[in-house]
């Protein structure tokens, strides 16, 4: 019970004290908590696949990365503005962690700066499996959904779905797999609780490092009907 009146009266207070730059410590001169300076230090995914946000050399990406075209995704477009840097990576640990509002504001504010996308019929937030989410008490994907639908104006009516797509098996930890590793660890990970047929539906997830998982996600969903999944993430961890 004390717990949640702290974390209420943090919650309330963090969009109104002034707040500290997360990077540099200086005052960040807005209610986000990190300041324009940083803010222009974080690299943005400028060049990249047009499928699947690798960020490749300028002179190549407008084909496609060469796995791509070779094998195209289940998905059809990857919206992934920023690149996942050393300090986008501190950002996302801090905001994992702490979970202090300030941080969904600036991380759902960074990618509604840098994403063109035209609203799907359903926004889906890549599930945890119910064991991790129990112990981190919150899935983070959805926490984005939620800042990124409320900031934007034309995002405001996108219906956020956090009951079709379910993560049936907990999957082993992925951080140490190369991409077919990851592949044959996914597969079959993902349930579809009812029919999706006809539906655009934008996937969302905070990073993407091979695609894996939005892979058999968008599989899944496909396989239920989907006419189209997108997939929305803050950054992309390049080669
Ligand atoms: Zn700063
Ligand atoms: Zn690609």
């Amino acid at each position: 019970m004390v717990n949640n009146i702290n974390r209420l009266a943090r919650y309330l207070l963090d969009g109104l004290l002034p707040q500290y730059c997360a990077l540099c410590g200086m005052f960040s001169h807005s209610d986000l908590p990190l300041c324009q300076h940083c803010r222009e230090e974080l690299p943005i995914n400028q060049a990249a696949c047009p499928c699947c946000a690798l960020p490749l050399p300028a002179h190549i990406a407008a084909p496609g990365c060469g796995r791509c075209l070779r094998h195209p995704p289940a998905y059809s477009a990857a919206v992934v503005p920023l690149i996942y840097g050393e300090y986008l990576a501190y950002l996302i640990q801090r905001w994992k962690f702490q979970r202090q509002s300030g941080f969904t504001r600036l991380l759902a504010t960074l990618w509604l700066e840098h994403a063109q996308v035209t609203p799907p019929d359903l926004l889906v937030p890549i599930p945890l499996h119910w064991r991790r989410q129990l112990t981190r008490g919150y899935n983070q994907a959805e926490l984005l959904a939620r800042a990124i639908t409320a900031q934007s104006s034309s995002l405001q009516r996108t219906r956020i779905d956090t009951h079709l797509l379910y993560r049936h098996r907990a999957t082993a930890a992925q951080s140490a797999m190369d991409a077919q590793a990851r592949t044959r660890n996914l597969r079959g990970a993902f349930t579809v609780r009812r029919r999706c047929d006809s539906l655009r539906i934008a996937l969302i997830d905070d990073v993407m490092t091979t695609g894996a998982t939005a892979e058999a996600a968008a599989t899944a969903l496909l396989d239920a009907g989907a006419r189209q999944v997108d997939i929305w993430c803050l950054a992309r961890t390049p080669l």
